[in-house]
């Protein structure tokens, strides 16, 4: 009953602020229905809401647990004995998961889930220093640190996360106070915000700085919206306009090193941004946060800027799953067109942020296209990042995969796991919206829903099958008879626009439209940005009838995106597919289509929890050791959705299919190298890219997979082959791994080659010293060695570690 009242409350406040002419609060034109408004009844989303909520939230916590997360609040407030321990950024992932857990209490009280976060609650309560500073690690001990946090309070902004763990905690304080009406965490929230107001801004006695992980806007412009109290808003955009503030007075600078203020997108004023560069997650969040400001504020040059970066990244930096950030190196955008498949981070975090800033777009604007890249996200690369059963995340989503990719239960940097949380019992929040007389239905899903328009309340159900078919029923029903205007996004990719840009088309043009009906009677539409706009007198019993064509279609990219020429990828709907090895012989990354297949699709109830898949035909490429011809074998082609991958073991996996043969990759013949077992003594990243017969093409190539030793310094490692039978060695080849200057890996001090013989490692005898050779392969040639194993020994150099990319042997 609380709820129901602060709901209430909360809205007759909105509308009395929007009614009254001398006190209009600027804010976004249109206005999201809430997602307690919005109830699923469909077999897509409801049963992963579901899953989050019966296995993701408690799994979480229970990591949350385990990991000594919950345990550090409780120390640093006094409750329990004990040291920090756990990284510097770890209290933020508690918060999301209260922000989560709260959201699912809107729809599904649950006394138990409660009582459990009031207690967790107390600890964050008991945690937060008497002047509001919250930040586990400095209180439990500020003597003993852990790195990067900075000496003192606020000291070392770029890296301590102290502004960045808060903001989320503003997150969760405001969603548990809109679940229960209890203020505890709001009240710490507020406190924790009013010390960071005193301490940071203009004044002469404050510090100037800025977080360098932002979030604390988005938490802030959330407090203000909550409390109404303006100074909230304020700071939020005095941290976004003090970037890249060259303020003589700025405290916080990033030193000379301009690579680092790219990072973390404080190389320019935001407003002079026009570019998405640096790390993904944390550029996105900013760009929410600086659309939030351009509508709360209404400052045209926020606007321009928000534009500027949107279109950069739609039509130069968008994979074609909705996935952002495709370099590994600092998490971050890649150059103009640099999209590679294997090598593609693409974080699951980047790919909510991107969600969270394309649905602020289009509050602001009211343009489908905003929808149709958050369509594409939610579907495709959002989705891949947690597993059917809810307890297993991909922190990156590589649109390519030699097969060693796997989800993981939990990560030491847990951001995705704890962000996938949050979003997911949020998503009903996105499928309408409104202004005054205007009905937005954003996405298609089975759901029963209660609007509250200016001119009375409008039931409204979607009975759909979407995404495995495009047929959607729509039941409106008005309290009273009334005239408005109903807005159905028709999807880009209806409209022959994978992209709303030129980065992505389809390779063959569907004529195809959409059919929309009313009460059974075909009726007339044009579409307006995006969207069919049907203005009327609606009346309860009134029934929409739309189809959108859904043909399976094939993706070409821009031409400029080089990994992607001479392919194609497969789409249909908003499900994007990808061939994997279970379905394909064993192998995908060998396989050549033809341009003009002809694909048919069919459900699979019994596969992963039932979905549609693509069959055709394709040939499988390998190449003839005894003259190096290719052979083409012709075999049946299976794609699955793309969000469905890796459930099903180890093995290949690839989005964009060769069509031109001069692209793609038939299976090399096997060497000794490739049929060998590899062990190391350490390893960072990926055992098999030593034997995995791809070269570089120089040291410090990030698009190959590589062993590396990070962060181990100075020390000797090993890595060794072990043959089936015993063979004979006569030369060896090694392409060390060196991302200098700017990375902590170098190529050895030293190295030597030991083999295994009659039980005893021995030194193999060689024809000259080892040389140490940057950007090509290292040979050396060896009296033939015949042996069942063989270790390189591997002494790194001070301070630096080091990998390999390739070791071949003849
Ligand atoms: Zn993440």
């Amino acid at each position: 009953m609380k709820k129901l009242l602060l709901l209430l409350l909360a809205t007759i406040l909105t509308v009395s602020c929007s009614n009254k002419d001398s006190d209009i609060k600027k804010d976004y034109p249109i206005k999201p229905v809430a997602f307690t408004n919005v109830k699923f009844t469909d077999n897509f989303w409801l049963p992963r809401l579901d899953t989050n909520r019966k296995v993701t939230i408690p799994y979480d916590f229970k990591k949350c647990e385990e990991t000594h997360r919950i345990d550090n609040f409780a120390i640093a407030g006094g409750l329990q004995e004990g040291s920090f321990i756990g990284i510097r950024y770890n209290d933020s992932d508690v918060f999301k998961v209260i922000e989560g857990a709260s959201y699912s209490l809107n729809i599904h009280p649950d006394p138990q889930l409660e009582k459990y976060l009031d207690d967790l609650i107390t600890k964050i309560a008991a945690a937060q220093e008497d002047d509001g500073y919250l930040y586990t690690c400095r209180t439990i001990n500020p003597d003993s640190l852990p790195r990067h946090t900075g000496e003192t309070k606020w000291s070392q902004l770029k890296d301590s996360h102290e502004l960045y763990n808060i903001g989320h905690m503003y997150e969760a304080a405001i969603a548990y106070y809109q679940a229960t009406g209890k203020r505890t965490l709001l009240d710490v929230a507020i406190k924790s915000a009013d010390l960071v107001d005193e301490i940071f801004g203009p004044g002469k006695d404050q510090l100037h700085g800025v977080p360098g992980h932002q979030e604390i806007e988005i938490g802030l412009v959330k407090l203000y919206r909550v409390t109404g109290d303006e100074k909230y808003l304020n700071l939020a955009k005095y941290f976004l306009d003090q970037r890249g503030n060259a303020d003589g007075n700025k405290l916080y600078v990033y030193g000379e090193d301009g690579n680092n203020k790219v990072y973390t997108q404080d190389h320019k004023l935001v407003i002079e941004q026009s570019e998405a560069v640096g790390h993904a997650v944390r550029a996105a969040y900013m760009y929410s946060g600086m659309t939030d400001i351009a509508a709360l504020t209404n400052d045209r040059k926020y606007n321009d800027a928000v534009d500027e970066l949107w279109d950069n990244v739609v039509s130069k930096k968008l994979y074609i799953t909705g996935g952002i950030g495709s370099k590994y190196a600092g998490e971050a955008f890649g150059e103009n067109y640099d999209l590679p498949n294997l090598s593609a981070y693409n974080e699951t975090c980047a790919a909510i942020a991107n969600m969270l800033w394309n649905q602020r777009m289009f509050l602001l604007n009211g343009n489908a296209k905003y929808i149709d890249v958050l369509e594409r996200t939610l579907y495709n690369g959002f989705l891949s990042g947690v597993s059917i059963h809810g307890d297993k995340f991909f922190y990156p989503n590589p649109l390519e995969s030699d097969g060693s990719h796997q989800r993981k239960p939990w990560f030491s940097c847990s951001c995705c796991p704890t962000n996938v949380v949050r979003f997911l019992p949020s998503l009903p929040g996105y499928v309408y919206a409104y202004t005054k007389d205007d009905l937005f239905i954003n996405l298609y899903i089975g759901n029963q829903a209660n609007i509250n328009m200016d001119f009375g309340e409008i039931i409204i159900s979607q009975n759909t099958n979407y995404p495995w078919d495009g047929n959607v029923k729509i039941n409106i029903e008005p309290e009273t008879k009334s005239k408005f205007t109903v807005s159905l996004r028709i999807p880009g990719w209806v409209q022959n626009k994978p992209a709303p840009s030129d980065l992505y088309h389809y390779m063959n043009e569907s004529d195809q439209r959409s059919v929309i009906k009313i009460n059974n009677e075909e009726t007339k539409y044009d579409i307006s940005k995006g969207y069919a706009k049907i203005n009327r007198q609606w009346e309860k019993g009134d029934v929409i009838e739309i189809n959108f064509p859904m043909p399976i279609r094939k993706v070409i990219a821009n031409e400029k995106v080089t990994e992607d020429i001479g392919k194609f990828s497969i789409e249909r709907g908003p499900i994007v597919y990808c061939a994997e090895w279970a379905d394909n012989g064993g192998k995908v990354r060998n396989l050549l289509l033809d341009k003009n297949a002809d694909f048919t699709y069919e459900y699979k109830e019994d596969l992963i929890n039932g979905l549609n898949i693509v069959n055709g035909i394709s040939k499988s490429l390998s190449i003839d050791k005894s003259d190096n011809s290719i052979i083409e074998k012709e075999q049946d082609f299976v794609a699955v959705p793309y969000y469905a991958w890796a459930h099903r073991g180890n093995g290949e996996m690839t989005v964009w299919l060769p069509y031109e043969k001069s692209v793609a990759n038939p299976i090399l013949p096997p060497t000794i190298a490739s049929e060998s077992k590899v062990s190391a003594s350490y390893i960072h990243d990926q055992i098999l890219a030593v034997n995995d017969q791809v070269s570089p093409k120089n040291s410090n190539d990030h698009d190959v997979p590589r062993l590396t030793f990070w962060n181990h310094k100075g020390t000797t490692e090993w890595v060794q082959y072990d043959f089936n039978e015993e063979s004979t060695i006569s030369n060896i080849h090694i392409y060390w791994f060196d991302d200098g200057p700017d990375g902590g890996c170098r190529v050895p001090e030293t190295w030597k080659v030991t083999y295994l013989k009659n039980g005893e490692w021995k030194e193999i005898s060689k024809h000259g010293e080892y040389p140490v050779l940057k950007d090509e392969f290292t040979s050396i040639e060896i009296s033939n060695v015949k042996t069942k194993s063989i270790k390189l020994e591997v002494k790194l150099q001070e301070n630096f570690s080091g990998g390999i990319l390739e070791w071949k042997l003849d």
